[in-house]
């Protein structure tokens, strides 16, 4: 089966960077692209015409735990000062034989909800990193996404003492243990659903896996041919943590158990010895990074709704370390992130002319695909996997515009996308996802939310509400407003 894409601006890809071409065809035969360019394609089976679009590859987010983040969502605009900069902490740290939140989240209604998010706002591929690897495969295979899948472990757990002082609790053999059932998952997913679900190894942070568990992880990895991604540089507990345990930033950690290489993504990096909040007098994290080829995960949004910001894309970029982007919590809008990505850079620098439209849509498409070692992902160009995105760009929002990418970037968001293609497949077609009820799995999220919120004083240690770790915005209307009598 041959299709055309017509008539639309098309993000083509030549020498190793994007080029546009306006008004030329895209022709892609069942899973693969087969011609971009404005000579005559050949015959074809069918045709899309996609004036007034923007024919883009389809997104990678290399950072996401796909589920309904009522966590998150809780410690929006508060949290404890103590955890420093740092959100997860506050619904991630239960007391001893308490469950905490996100082990009460049921994984096919968090799964299905973030995965059919994310198809709608254009992503086609996400690294997804989180304990339910098994039913996020199941999920992703059915609605035809593909994704890094495997189940997150660690050696230490957060846990809260009954002065609510937050202690780790250490366990080595089940660290272990975990990543043997995670060596299991791969051997059994691996290529899964036509090559859509890869594995991929996740010890969870830096400062809950021990030396023993990375060396680990990292012969794992070299022996099945997959790759690592871990938390490392969230804030500033985990970076003093890793100094106080080892002597050693956790970039520098990493790279003496070994886990940094081409095929390593370091999420987020945020605190690192070139960040002026570490508090160090001096450091080689960034240099350190750049030598080993390992990737950054670049989440902005989560970050600066806690009020820090990465120092910088810009200087990350210029040291060489390569950077793709992620959405880590919510809402998972990559082209949202891209605009974040350029803002908070710019800000941070002082300086208009870095972290370009061109740079942070390149982070979201080939970062991504360089972090994955894909070279037929986030790219148009013939032999590339057919996942392909088109943008709907006449809206009041986009306005007039001359470069539909500065355009994307500064006025785009995911309800601009209206068709999505993966691996020559649609599954997006008029801004909604095909083989999903959209509303069905907004209810059954809104209804798994309610439950989780309803669940806070069950593992909260002081025993506080939602309400109370989460203050409305606004007190409730108490009775009756009249007016005119
Ligand atoms: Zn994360």
């Amino acid at each position: 089966m041959r299709t055309l894409i017509h008539g639309g601006d098309i993000v083509a890809h030549d020498q190793g960077g994007h080029r546009l071409l306006r008004g030329g065809a895209l022709v892609f035969e069942d899973e693969r692209i087969a011609f971009v360019g404005r000579g005559d394609p050949g015959p074809v089976d069918q045709r899309i015409d996609a004036t007034g679009h923007l024919v883009m590859p389809g997104l990678i987010n290399i950072h996401c735990h796909a589920d309904v983040e009522a966590g998150g969502r809780l410690v929006a605009d508060c949290g404890r000062r103590d955890f420093f900069q740092a959100g997860f902490l506050n619904y991630n740290a239960a007391p001893r034989g308490v469950r905490n939140l996100p082990a009460r989240q049921d994984p096919w209604i968090g799964g299905r909800f973030a995965m059919v998010e994310m198809l709608r706002n254009g992503c086609t591929t996400v690294v997804d990193i989180g304990t339910a690897a098994a039913e996020h495969a199941a999920i992703a295979g059915e609605l035809g996404m593909r994704a890094y899948l495997g189940p997150a472990y660690k050696s230490y757990d957060y846990r809260m003492g009954e002065r609510g002082e937050l202690f780790y609790d250490l366990d080595e053999a089940a660290g272990l243990r975990a990543l043997d059932r995670a060596r299991d998952f791969v051997r059994a997913h691996h290529g899964a659903h036509q090559g859509r679900i890869q594995g991929m190894l996740f010890p969870f942070q830096v400062e809950t896996c021990t030396p023993t568990l990375l060396k680990a992880t990292r012969q794992a990895a070299d022996e099945m041919g997959v790759g690592i991604e871990i938390h490392a540089g969230q804030n500033l507990l985990e970076f003093h943590e890793i100094l106080r345990r080892h002597c050693q930033t956790p970039i520098e950690y990493l790279a003496d158990t070994g886990l940094l290489g081409p095929d390593a993504i370091v999420g987020h990096c945020l605190i690192n010895s070139a960040h002026r909040l570490a508090g160090l007098p001096a450091g080689r994290d960034l240099e350190i990074l750049a030598a080993s080829g390992a990737s950054v995960a670049h989440c902005p949004l989560v970050f600066a709704r806690r009020g820090n910001a990465m120092e910088s894309l810009h200087r990350f970029r210029a040291e060489g370390i390569n950077v793709g982007l992620g959405t880590d919590t919510y809402p998972r809008d990559l082209i949202s992130e891209m605009r974040l990505a350029a803002l908070f850079c710019k800000v941070v620098e002082h300086d208009f002319s870095v972290a370009t439209s061109a740079e942070v849509f390149s982070a979201a498409t080939l970062g991504g695909a360089r972090a994955l070692r894909r070279e037929d992902l986030g790219r148009l160009a013939p032999g590339a996997k057919a996942d392909i995105v088109l943008v709907d760009m006449r809206s009041l929002r986009i306005g007039p515009y001359r470069d539909p990418i500065k355009a994307l970037v500064q006025c785009g968001t995911g309800d601009d996308v209206r068709r999505v293609i993966v691996d020559g497949r649609a599954v997006v077609e008029g801004g909604h996802v095909l083989g999903a009820d959209e509303a069905r799995v907004l209810a059954d999220a809104q209804r798994e939310a309610d439950r989780l919120w309803a669940e806070v004083p069950e593992w909260h240690w002081e025993k506080q509400t939602a309400d109370e770790l989460s203050p409305p915005s606004f007190p409730e209307l108490v009775g009756d407003l009249w007016g005119g009598r």
